[in-house]
């Protein structure tokens, strides 16, 4: 009997109480800040995609949910800056555990992770998320993929090969300032070309030779 005055204690008590149910999916609450949720592919500013097709993500992936097969950008089909892009690019769903090590081996932070949580389906197939689902939709006033090198100059950008590349070749093609220049020619007794004795024929460490004719993509030789 006792118990049962209890039993009607804690029911009496509780109707008091600040109700806690969440009218999921009326009202949404926003996740945390560094929620890993569904996966997006992003784009530079002006449309090109960010995905170099590396592969790094899919390597990194404990549970091999992700899929990429790389393509090279041609001269009239350029999806990335640079040599590669992501030609096919899926993510299975059904598989990933939301870990975020993907994103972390990303080398261009073309791979990042939204706050988006509603991914379940009735089907196995829609949780294989490709390419096209997976790109962030395009930056105002940009172009969708693919563009043309003479489009991607013209707007005067400087991918290729990269700023800091093109910076530190511009620093590596300057001449030296004068005065290391004279102390290389005091410090340096360097033979003049004409002062140098001719190399005999086939010795030496001599330089990498490119076969020729039909055989132009092997691989060259060394001399002996
Ligand atoms: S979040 Fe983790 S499990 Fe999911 S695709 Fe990335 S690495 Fe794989
Ligand atoms: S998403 Fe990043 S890591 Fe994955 S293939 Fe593209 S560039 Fe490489």
């Amino acid at each position: 009997m006792i118990d049962f005055f209890k039993g009607f204690g804690v029911t009496f008590s509780t109707m008091f109480k600040k109700v806690v149910t969440e009218q999921y999916p009326e009202e949404k609450k926003p996740t945390e800040p560094r929620f890993h949720g569904r996966h997006v592919l992003n784009r530079h500013p002006d449309g090109l995609e960010k995905c170099i097709g590396c592969e790094l993500c899919a390597w990194a992936c404990p549970a091999d949910a992700i899929y990429v097969e790389g393509a090279d950008n041609t001269e009239g089909e350029r999806f990335s800056p640079g040599e590669r892009y992501g030609r096919v690019y899926q993510i299975n769903y059904l598989r990933c555990i939301f870990c975020g090590l993907c994103i972390e081996a990303c080398p261009t932070r073309s791979l990042t992770m939204s706050h988006e949580y509603e991914l379940s389906s009735d089907s196995r197939e829609a949780m294989i998320f490709t390419k096209d689902m997976l790109m962030a939709p395009l930056p105002d006033g940009a172009k969708p993929t693919p563009h043309t090198d003479a489009e991607v100059v013209a707007r005067g950008l400087t991918y290729y090969p990269g700023p800091a590349a093109q910076k530190a070749a511009a620093t590596k093609a300057a001449p030296p300032p004068p005065a290391a220049a004279t102390w290389r020619s005091r410090s340096r007794s360097a033979p003049t070309p004409s002062s140098r004795p001719a190399k005999p024929a086939g010795s030496g460490t001599g330089t990498w030779s490119r076969p020729s004719g039909s055989d132009a993509t092997a691989r060259g030789s060394w001399p002996a």
